[in-house]
C-alpha cells in the first residue's frame, strides 16, 4: 500500500473514533434548552451525576431553571461552561398556580435579574390568556425587554399572542410547542411572530408517532428550521432516571431530518439564541 492511501485510510479511521460532536457527520451534540434541577431531585441525583448524565447524552450545554433557583445555581457555580441559567419565578412547587398575580414574585424576579447571569425567565406556566395581563406579568415583559432575555413559557397559543401584543421586541421560547397544539397552529404562530422560538420537549410522540417523523411536523420544522430548539424537560426526579432514554427518543426523529436542519434543532439555533458557541463544532 502506498503511503498517501495509507494516510487517507488512517484519517478516515481516526475520524470515526473522534469524540461526540467533533465530526460534521457524527453523533449530534445537543444544547438542551429545557432542564430543571429542582429540590426533590437533589438527594437522588447529586450534581456530579447530573454532569455525568449530560456528558453521556452528548449534551454540551443546558438551559437550566429550577424550583427553587438554588438548584440552577448549584450546577452553574460548578460548571459555568455547561450551564446557562434561566430564572424560574417559582420558589416552591405551588407557585406555579398563582405566581403571575403575586407582587412578591415580581420583586423577587426584579432583584435576582440584577445578578446579570440569567439568559431567560422561565419556564413558567400561563394557563389562561388573562393570566398574561396582570400588572406583574406586564412588568415582567418590560424586564425581559430591558435585559434582552427570553421568556420560556408553558402555555397554549393564546397567552403567547397576548404577550406579544404587549411589546414587539419581546422574545419567547414556547415550551413544548404549546404542549397540545397541532403542527398547523405552531406553523401559524411562527409565521406571525418573528421573535418566537419553540421547544420540542414532550412532543416526540406527536412529531414522530411510532418513531417515524410525521409529515405535518416535518414540513413546519423545515419551513421554520431556525425556530426549533431541542429540549427534554426534567420536571420531576424520575425524568433524570429516564434522561438517556428521553435523549435517544429525540435523536431518533431529529436524525430523520436533513443533516443541516437536524444540527439547527439539536444545537445551532440555541447557540445563536444565547450567543454561546464554545464546545460546539463550527
Ligand atoms: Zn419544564
Amino acid at each position: 500500500m502506498k503511503l498517501p492511501q495509507f494516510r487517507f485510510l488512517t484519517a478516515i479511521l481516526v475520524g470515526c473514533l473522534s469524540p461526540v460532536g467533533a465530526k460534521a457527520d457524527g453523533v449530534l451534540p445537543l444544547f438542551d434548552t429545557h432542564v430543571h434541577y429542582s429540590q426533590p431531585a437533589w438527594q437522588f441525583f447529586k450534581t456530579g451525576e447530573i454532569f455525568d448524565l449530560l456528558k453521556k447524552a452528548g449534551v454540551v450545554k443546558a438551559l437550566v431553571s429550577s424550583t427553587p433557583d438554588d438548584g440552577t445555581l448549584k450546577l452553574y457555580n460548578l460548571r459555568k461552561d455547561v450551564i446557562v441559567p434561566s430564572l424560574r419565578p417559582y420558589r416552591e412547587g405551588s407557585d406555579s398556580s398563582n405566581w403571575f398575580a403575586q407582587q412578591a414574585t415580581l420583586d423577587y424576579l426584579t432583584a435576582r435579574l440584577k445578578k446579570g447571569i440569567y439568559k431567560a425567565v422561565g419556564e413558567f406556566h400561563l394557563f389562561e390568556p388573562r393570566s398574561a395581563l396582570t400588572p406583574q406579568v406586564k412588568e415582567l415583559v418590560q424586564l425581559a425587554v430591558k435585559y434582552d432575555i427570553y421568556l420560556q413559557i408553558h402555555s397554549d397559543a393564546l397567552p403567547i399572542a397576548v404577550l406579544f401584543e404587549q411589546h414587539p421586541k419581546l422574545k419567547i421560547i414556547w415550551a413544548h410547542a404549546g404542549m397540545s397544539e397541532p403542527a398547523e397552529t405552531v406553523e401559524k404562530m411562527l409565521d406571525r411572530y418573528k421573535n418566537l422560538w419553540t421547544g420540542v420537549s414532550f412532543r416526540a410522540g406527536d412529531i414522530a408517532p411510532g418513531g417515524t417523523l410525521d409529515k405535518a411536523w416535518r414540513d413546519v420544522i423545515l419551513k421554520h428550521s431556525d425556530r426549533f430548539v431541542y429540549g427534554t424537560d426534567t420536571y420531576v426526579t424520575g425524568r433524570w432516571g429516564d434522561y438517556l432514554t428521553l435523549v435517544e427518543e429525540h435523536r431518533n426523529w431529529i436524525n430523520q431530518l436533513p443533516r443541516e436542519v437536524a444540527e439547527k434543532v439539536a444545537f445551532r439555533n440555541a447557540v445563536r439564541l444565547f450567543g454561546i458557541k464554545a464546545g460546539f463544532p463550527d
